[in-house]
Parts: C-alpha cells; sequence; structure tokens
C-alpha cells in the first residue's frame, strides 16, 4: 500500500498544461500551514473528450513535481475507473478511485446478505461511537438490508482491486472506493456496514466518497444546507475513525470528497470536522482549473478574449450534446443564458464577470459558468488553437488557476 497524507487535494486538468500553476497553489497552501499533496486526478470520460491518456497526466505530474522542486509525496488518480477500463490506468496511476455506484442495489442472494448479517452480529445494538454525540442504533434488519444494498458493489471493488493489484505486481498504490453518483445518500449506520464488507473483501481502502446530502452540481457552490452537510460529514467521519479500527482497515482511512469545485460553503465545515477528529480528508476537484484557463484567456483580451468567445459561440448550438454526459450534475436555467450576440459583444472584463465565480458580483453567471464547464470538448476539438492561447497568455492564465485552487480553495481548508 501507498500511503495517503493527511490532507490530499485532487486537481484535474482536463488539457494538461496547468500542473505547476497547480502545484504551486499546493505549495502556497503548505507556508499557511495546510499540510496538503496533489493528486493529478483525471477520469476515462475526461481522456476521451480531450483525447488524453493517463501516461499524459504522470508525464504532466511528473514534469510539475520536477520544475518546481517539490519534494513531498504526489499521485496520480485513475478517476472513477471500474473493470471494464482499469486497465489503460494501470502503469501510469498510483491512485485509484474505484467507482461502483453503478452496482448499488444490484441483487445478491439472501444466504450471502444473512451471512454478512452474522458475521457481522455484534455490531447490532446501540453502538457508541467516539466522537458521535448519540450511540447509532444497529439492528440485525439493518445489516441485511445493507448487505443486499451494497453487497454487490463492494465485491465489484474487490475485484476491480484485484485487477490492479495482478497487472501491478505489487500493491504499492492507493486505494478509494467512490459510492458517490448515486441518488440517495448513505447514512452512517449503512457507511459502517459498507466499510465492514470492504474489510470483509480484503481491500485496503485509505479513502472512500460516500453520497452526501445536498447538491454537487458542477462548477457552482453547494446546494443545501451546509450545517446539515457539516452534521452528517461529522458523523461519516467518527463512522470512518471506527470502522478503520474496528474491521483492520488502514489507520488513515479518511472521507474523500468529490466535486469540490467551487463548493465554498461546505469546505468551513470539512475543515473543523477533521481538525475536531484529528483526521485527513481527500477533496476533489476538477473542472473549476479548466473554468480558469477560459477566464484566464478572457481577461488577456485580443486573441485570448477572441479564443474564450470562439469557445462559447461554437458550444451553443451544441448544448444538448454537452451537457447529456453531465446532466444529473447541472442545474442550466437556458433562459438566463447569454445569446451569440451578447457573448460577442462582451469586453474582457464583462466576459470575466460573468464567468468566475463571485456570488457578489452582480455579472456572475451560474447557467453561464455551467454551460462553460461542460463546453471543454469545444476547446479539445480547437487543438492548438485553444492550447496555443493558453501557452500565449501564460502567465495570465496560471495566476487565475493559482489563485481560484489556494484562495478560494485550500484556504478554506486550512
Ligand atoms: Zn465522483
Amino acid at each position: 500500500m501507498k500511503t495517503l497524507p493527511s490532507i490530499t487535494f485532487g486537481v484535474g486538468d482536463r488539457f494538461g498544461l496547468e500542473g505547476e500553476a497547480q502545484l504551486k497553489a499546493v505549495m502556497a497552501a503548505r507556508k499557511i500551514g495546510l499540510d496538503a499533496v496533489p493528486v493529478w486526478n483525471k477520469s476515462f470520460r475526461e481522456h476521451s473528450l480531450v483525447g488524453s491518456s493517463p501516461a499524459d497526466t504522470r508525464r504532466e505530474a511528473d514534469a510539475a513535481v520536477a520544475a518546481l522542486g517539490w519534494k513531498e509525496p504526489y499521485f496520480v488518480d485513475a478517476d472513477h475507473i471500474r473493470l471494464g477500463n482499469v486497465d489503460a490506468f494501470v502503469e501510469a496511476s498510483d491512485f485509484f478511485t474505484i467507482d461502483v455506484a453503478d452496482f448499488i442495489g444490484s441483487p445478491v442472494d439472501k444466504g450471502a446478505c444473512e451471512d454478512f448479517a452474522a458475521r457481522h452480529a455484534d455490531l447490532a445494538g446501540s453502538l457508541a461511537i467516539e466522537g458521535l454525540d448519540a450511540p447509532i442504533a444497529i439492528t440485525r434488519d439493518l445489516l441485511v438490508a445493507a448487505a443486499g444494498k451494497y453487497l454487490v458493489a463492494v465485491r465489484e471493488a474487490a475485484k476491480v482491486y484485484r485487477r490492479i493489484l495482478e497487472l501491478r505486481g505489487t500493491d504499492d498504490f492507493a486505494t478509494e472506493i467512490s459510492m458517490d453518483e448515486t441518488s440517495s445518500p448513505q447514512t452512517p449506520a449503512e457507511l459502517l456496514a459498507i466499510l465492514a464488507a470492504v474489510a470483509d473483501e480484503g481491500v485496503p481502502i485509505q479513502t472512500i466518497a460516500p453520497k452526501f446530502s445536498g447538491e454537487f452540481h458542477k462548477g457552482v457552490d453547494y446546494v443545501g444546507s451546509p450545517a446539515l452537510f457539516g452534521e452528517e460529514f461529522d458523523a461519516d467521519v467518527a463512522v470512518a475513525r471506527f470502522a478503520a479500527k474496528r474491521f483492520s482497515l488502514p489507520a488513515n482511512l479518511k472521507l474523500s470528497v468529490h466535486s469540490g469545485s467551487d463548493k465554498f460553503a461546505i469546505y468551513p465545515y470539512i475543515a473543523k470536522s477533521i481538525k475536531r477528529h484529528g483526521t485527513g480528508v481527500h477533496v476533489k476537484t476538477a473542472g473549476t482549473t479548466w473554468l480558469e484557463e477560459v477566464a484566464g484567456l478572457a481577461a488577456s483580451g485580443g486573441d485570448g478574449l477572441a479564443v474564450a468567445k470562439r469557445i462559447c459561440l461554437e458550444a451553443l448550438p451544441k448544448i444538448d450534446a454537452l451537457v447529456a454526459p453531465y446532466a444529473a450534475v447541472l442545474s442550466i436555467d437556458r433562459s438566463r443564458l447569454p445569446g451569440a450576440d451578447e457573448i460577442a459583444s462582451w469586453d474582457s472584463a464583462t466576459f470575466v464577470g460573468k464567468l468566475v465565480h463571485d456570488e457578489a458580483s452582480p455579472l456572475y453567471s451560474p447557467d453561464f459558468r455551467q454551460f462553460v464547464h461542460v463546453s471543454y470538448s469545444v476547446a479539445a476539438a480547437l487543438g492548438a488553437v485553444f492550447t496555443d492561447a493558453v501557452k500565449a497568455n501564460r502567465e495570465t492564465v496560471a495566476a487565475f488557476v493559482t489563485r481560484n485552487i489556494f484562495e478560494r480553495h485550500l484556504r478554506l481548508l486550512a
């Protein structure tokens, strides 16, 4: 097992050009006392849409680390992989986010559920968990029901884990199981049952991404009650710590928060909770860096602004296809999107004001921001037109990327 440090921060980089700018943000966080390390994450979907490969992400991470003389650990995350696509990630990655959300609720034989409940009969009753105000009530029926809902998913995760182990020939990697891309949140009691099942399968997970209450839409703030999220997160942290000891899972087992881009409202609750429990957290972001690239281009004026506009203008007629893969995690009000003529008329300040996530700004449009979030495949199709523009405006773009990750995300966790 390759051990994850306490605070790991996932950054995604669609086009692989911002590795140094992202690492600079993590370095700035360490200067203010947040001992974060970077994880460069990229999913199969992102690789497919931009035509990159896991080896590209590895090269980018290694190059940024070498250029800036980073001496701490860092990771390359095969994000949201499953049995059907894990193989291509095995060589270049040392962090695997095994996504088994689609297997939640898959039918399992009743005998297996009964066996699970019998094996963990000692959990039943009123379970006092250190750090929780009230004990959790666990019944045999709850254990049977949780097994019925999650056993197939956990077994699937174990299959993927063993596949990685087989191909790598060694366990020098970190494993996460994600169940976030599903409709209903898991309760702390369910999380406990899931972790028991994970331990039964012998998967040494260091992070688990449950589905939390509220909406985690792409590129915009958390929708829901941040205080309720805080309570739920805090209970899950306590359960994860308890489970690590009780089931002999890795002692550094921690929660993973996906779609962490721009969820500013919940970061203070995460920070408070992990300090209170003396534990770590993994936060995953991705799209926010791409949005900063577009903002940086727009701010650069001239050709940069022209390319930023071109992406939007080419994306507008394709909006149905662009939003389709992300439909569950978007809330775009199309009636509030700017038209082509309006976008074409914007100066740098207007474009940046519309796009940059600043709730206090009268210009800010969450609808436009989410629209740009899903438009990165248009930039990919533009190829060198886009990447050359980013390179030509290197300093401005990088400053946007670094500032966003450090000032707006990492600083809130410190
Ligand atoms: Zn996720």
